[in-house]
């Protein structure tokens, strides 16, 4: 048996355990993570995550007080640090949950929440696709009372999840059967879109038509939570300078409106801001952060058009051996490479589309 094998092995007897909808497989899963006697592939991994965490906690901005990630890890290998929902109670005392992520891991995020907070008042959703929103039908039945803040053009998915449901086992095939089926969300859960007072939502297009990000402001600070609008980053394999971040430009994409969007979220930062992504983590220096964005979306958008004609693994090769902002791929385990090497490809997919329709 192969080091890969035993560690597929492992990894799905533990995302065997994690799909308990009792909420009881987030306790095995501590269990995994403490247990002290783990031998072999199991004690390798859990050192390996060990080490993954300090890293991440030298490198990631460090959250004010009462600001909560919690990390959504999937039944996939390599799908961890990737899906995150963020908590905190607003200066209004509303306890506020954004992006809930997918079915599959409600009953985890139930379980962080219940050690944080007694209930949960207001959701706020970047976008309704699968791994942000999927679960927000099975979580308001969780917590009922909670209501929700979408685009008006993400409303019907939610109450009627069956054509998003379908269309997401077109596209992401057993990735979608692992986030899970979503549940319909009672209508009267929905807020109304014009105004939500002590937040300012911000219509941020690109990603998706309908994805909007979220301005609050928290104990003196600015919390901007940027959905996918702003990229992927991934706190693990950051440079001293350089954070490794790429373009959430997956089908179907809409470069202009995207640019459009950063450079729209640019003309609301005042340098007090918090970025918080939905993949993954968070980060000051806000300013910078979305002129990369920017900058990096324009050279992929150039790299893919003049590669057009090319292989898409040729692009994506080609990016990862010339983007400084990819830098430290190198350097991540294995299993996250393949998964971001699956999301990279994505991403050249969409701004081939875009290319081509243009
Ligand atoms: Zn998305």
């Amino acid at each position: 048996m192969t080091c890969t094998d035993e560690r597929r092995k492992s990894s799905d007897r533990r995302s065997g355990d994690r799909r308990g909808a009792d909420g009881r497989g987030a306790d095995r899963r501590r269990d995994f993570q403490t247990a002290a006697a783990w031998r072999g592939p199991e004690r390798r991994v859990f050192e390996r995550r060990k080490s993954e965490r300090r890293t991440i906690e030298r490198r990631s901005a460090i959250l004010p007080e009462g600001l909560h990630l919690l990390d959504l890890p999937q039944s996939r290998e390599g799908f961890r640090h990737l899906i995150s929902a963020w908590f905190f109670v607003d200066s209004l005392g509303r306890r506020v949950v954004v992006d809930p992520g997918p079915p599959s891991t409600i009953p985890l995020l139930s379980d962080q929440l219940s050690s944080i907070a007694n209930g949960v008042d207001l959701v706020l959703l970047t976008h309704v696709h699968l791994d942000h929103s999927g679960g927000v039908g099975q979580f308001c039945e969780r917590y009922k009372g909670a209501k929700v803040m979408v685009h008006p053009k993400g409303r019907k998915h939610l109450t009627h999840p069956e054509k998003l449901w379908q269309a997401s086992l077109a596209t992401l095939g057993d990735i979608a059967e692992m986030y899970g089926a979503p549940l319909p969300l009672a209508p009267e859960s929905l807020l109304d879109w014009d105004g939500l007072q002590g937040v300012t939502v911000l219509e941020t297009p690109g990603h998706a038509p309908h994805h909007i990000s979220f301005l609050v402001p928290f104990k003196g600070e600015r919390l901007l939570f940027v959905g996918e609008a702003a990229g992927t980053v991934l706190p693990l394999a950051a440079s001293p300078t350089l954070p490794y971040m790429h373009p959430a430009s997956l089908p179907k994409f809409d470069y202009t409106k995207a640019q459009d969007s950063l450079h729209k979220i640019e003309e609301l930062l005042q340098g007090d801001e918090l970025l918080c992504y939905s993949h993954w983590g968070a980060a000051r220096r806000a300013r910078n952060r979305i002129a990369l964005a920017k900058g990096q979306l324009g050279d992929w958008l150039s790299v893919v058009s003049e590669m057009r004609s090319q292989p898409e693994d040729a692009i994506v090769d080609h990016l990862l051996s010339r983007d400084s902002l990819l830098k430290g791929y190198s350097d991540l385990p294995e299993d996250l490479r393949e998964r971001e090497r699956f999301f990279i490809k994505s991403s050249v997919e969409g701004l081939l589309e875009y290319v081509r329709e243009a």
